[in-house]
């Protein structure tokens, strides 16, 4: 597990300065991340809308 993933606003590097995970009533968990990206102060996106940036420039 990485703490760098790929921005969903920008589209560069960001690095995760936290990390939960919130239950729902009916489904599975969802991972959330905040992120600090160049620019921007945290910005707070779920795990599918920021990729693993190793798993991302791999493939
Ligand atoms: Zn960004």
């Amino acid at each position: 597990m990485t703490d760098t993933v790929i921005c969903p606003e920008c589209h560069q590097t960001a690095t995760v300065v936290g990390r939960f995970t919130l239950t729902t009533p009916s489904g599975p968990p969802v991972e959330y991340l905040r992120i600090r990206c160049s620019g921007l102060l945290t910005v707070l996106v779920t795990a599918d809308e920021a990729p693993d940036y190793a798993l991302a420039s791999a493939g």
